[in-house]
């Protein structure tokens, strides 16, 4: 499920919200539900997706190398299962 960012047109309050297609979020300071979306940023990534960031990290990382290229090894090491 994506999680995406709201504006509520009533208060102005901005959260965040786990939303299935076809649900009516509601505001949590007003529970107005005009409200609008904001830039989508899905958190939930697919094994394949997350797969390709993983080697898109690792190409980065042997230009940039440091921690975040030990950082990712390790990541790997872990999820090597
Ligand atoms: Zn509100």
């Amino acid at each position: 499920m994506p999680i995406y960012d709201y504006s509520c047109k009533s208060c102005g309050h901005e959260f965040e919200r786990l939303v299935r297609t076809g649900d009516t979020p509601a505001c949590p300071a007003c529970a107005a539900t005009d409200l609008e979306r904001l830039v989508t940023a899905p958190a939930v990534k697919s094994s394949g997706t997350h797969a390709l960031a993983l080697k898109a990290a690792a190409k980065r990382d042997k230009v940039r190398g440091g921690e975040l290229a030990r950082a990712q090894r390790e990541y790997e090491l872990h999820h090597n299962d």
